[in-house]
């Protein structure tokens, strides 16, 4: 595995971290939907309520109204009240009956029976005005709100059809539930009354009455299931769906992505995950070394070996080349300076032909020969012929830079790209490194290899040294021995 396609994230990692993102996009888009849905709840129960509490005191007024009136005959024998009671109920929709009271707080005559005596307490009545009660002896099945107003002279009792009150309170949103309350009796709108707390809702709406003492409470139970609601909202319950499924994705997406390679490369050299590997240059005839070339090793923390192959070219079409080559040149002469050398040295260095026009190699180069412990080590530049050397002014100058500081030239892979003659010439070339290819065919029995040959004999003529790469075997060795190859580089 390459480490520059390497993902940003591995999938290892990626899958739980996806998870989560639709996770948590989702529990925020619930979060920001339950928001909605409460405030959206919180202004249906206020307007429900305010509009209920609206049509109650409506009727309320209405016995208020009769009551006034009827306060009037409180101190008149039944028998001559009995009548204008009956028209005030006749003429008032929401009015069940009107009833008068003695100053001894006796009911004595009623809209309904004509004349009667019941103890009324006056005490029951919530300040002293609003009474709740679930049925009376004349409607067991209805109840009833009573109004009482009184003077020195008597009171009137004025009831208000508790059917009338029910159907305002069904009024409301029928996913919800709303109530009446006079002091701590409540009615619901089932029409039941009771002496309880209505149940926990999840919203509740209080309209109080600036009139009267009573109250409206309108509100939701259970948001969560309610059918209205979650027909209003199944679109943005689509809409979380769809939006955590595109935050995973898009996440998914970057972290897929590889870094950008210089990214990678700058964090393995940061760690140190280059190395030089030298590869052996052997004299043929004493078999000693005689020098190396310096191949760039990458063991990624993830990946392992990473083979230049893999690597070199991306390296030096983004110009990485140049602080790796730096750091291999540093690493190295760390290394020829801890080992006795033989006299005379070649080290050599692989550059692209960009590198040779661009400004630093030759500070590299000289602080390399600097750091060097022994002056008499041949730095040698290894420059591939599988890309096109421009020979133009710029790199005629860094070339003649190079030559000052006693540095050789060598063509790399000789036999395989765009070296033509004249280049060879222009350039005063001082190595040419014959590729492997040429000599991979010479087997046991060889006797020539016309294109080998050739290239070894045009190496002598133009008065240059040759190195062949790539030795495997005994008989390339003694083909190349033979052909006076001196020096041959070797796995
Ligand atoms: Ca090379
Ligand atoms: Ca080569």
């Amino acid at each position: 595995m390459n480490p520059i396609f390497l993902p940003r994230i591995a999938r290892v990692r990626r899958i739980p971290l996806a998870i989560a993102i639709f996770l948590i996009v989702a529990i925020v888009g619930i979060a920001i939907e339950r928001l909605v849905v409460d405030s959206h709840l919180d202004r249906q129960a206020t307007e429900g309520s305010r509009m209920i509490l609206y049509e109650i005191e409506k009727m309320v007024d209405q016995a208020s109204e009769a009551a006034t009136e009827m306060l009037a005959l409180a101190d008149q024998p039944c028998s001559r009240a009995v009548l204008a009671l009956r028209e005030a109920v006749q003429s008032r929709p929401y009015v069940r009956s009107a009833n008068l009271v003695d100053p001894r707080s006796v009911l004595y005559c009623s809209s309904l029976l004509g004349e009667e005596h019941e103890v009324i307490d006056p005490k029951t009545f919530v300040g002293g005005t609003l009474e709740l009660l679930p049925f009376n002896r004349v409607t067991p099945d209805s109840p009833l709100l009573v109004l009482r107003s009184a003077t020195h002279d008597g009171a009137a009792l004025i009831a208000v059809d508790g059917r009338h009150l029910t159907k305002a309170l069904k009024t409301f949103d029928r996913t919800g539930t709303a109530m009446l309350r006079v002091g701590d009796v409540w009615l619901d709108t089932k029409g039941v009354v009771e002496k309880r707390a209505p149940a926990a809702v999840a919203t509740w709406a209080v309209a109080e009455s600036a009139r009267y003492p009573l109250e409206i409470r309108a509100g939701y139970i259970r948001p969560d299931f309610l059918p209205d609601l979650s027909h209003h909202f199944a679109i943005w319950q689509v809409a979380i769906i769809a939006l955590s499924t595109l935050a995973a994705s898009l996440f998914w997406w970057f972290a897929s992505k590889p870094q950008s390679a210089a990214k990678v490369w700058g964090k393995a050299l940061q760690v140190g995950e280059f190395s030089p590997y030298l590869q052996p240059l052997v004299d043929v005839y004493s078999e000693k070394w005689v020098g190396a070339e310096v191949l760039a090793c990458w063991h990624h923390g993830k990946c392992g070996f990473v083979s230049p192959e893999q690597f070199i070219p991306a390296a030096e079409e983004s110009g990485f080349v140049v602080p790796l080559t730096r750091e291999l040149m540093t690493s190295v002469a760390r290394t020829l300076n801890a080992v006795d050398l033989p006299q005379g040295f070649h080290i050599s260095f692989n550059v692209c032909p960009a590198q040779l026009v661009e400004g630093s190699l030759v500070e590299d180069c000289r602080d390399f020969l600097r750091t060097l412990r022994r002056s008499d080590v041949q730095l040698v530049l290894e420059v591939t012929e599988r890309e096109l050397i421009v020979l133009d002014d710029v790199m005629r100058d860094s070339l003649a830079s190079l030559r000052r500081l006693g540095i050789s030239i060598a063509i790399d892979d000789f036999g395989t790209g765009h070296a033509n003659l004249s280049l060879l010439n222009d350039l005063r070339v001082d190595l040419l490194k014959v590729d492997k290819s040429l000599v991979s065919c010479v087997a046991e029995n060889t006797v020539e290899q016309p294109v080998l040959d050739s290239v070894i004999d045009l190496a002598r003529r133009l008065n240059v040294k040759v190195i062949v790469e790539g030795i495997e075997t005994v008989a390339q060795w003694r083909y190349l021995e033979h052909h006076h190859v001196h020096v041959l580089q070797v796995y």
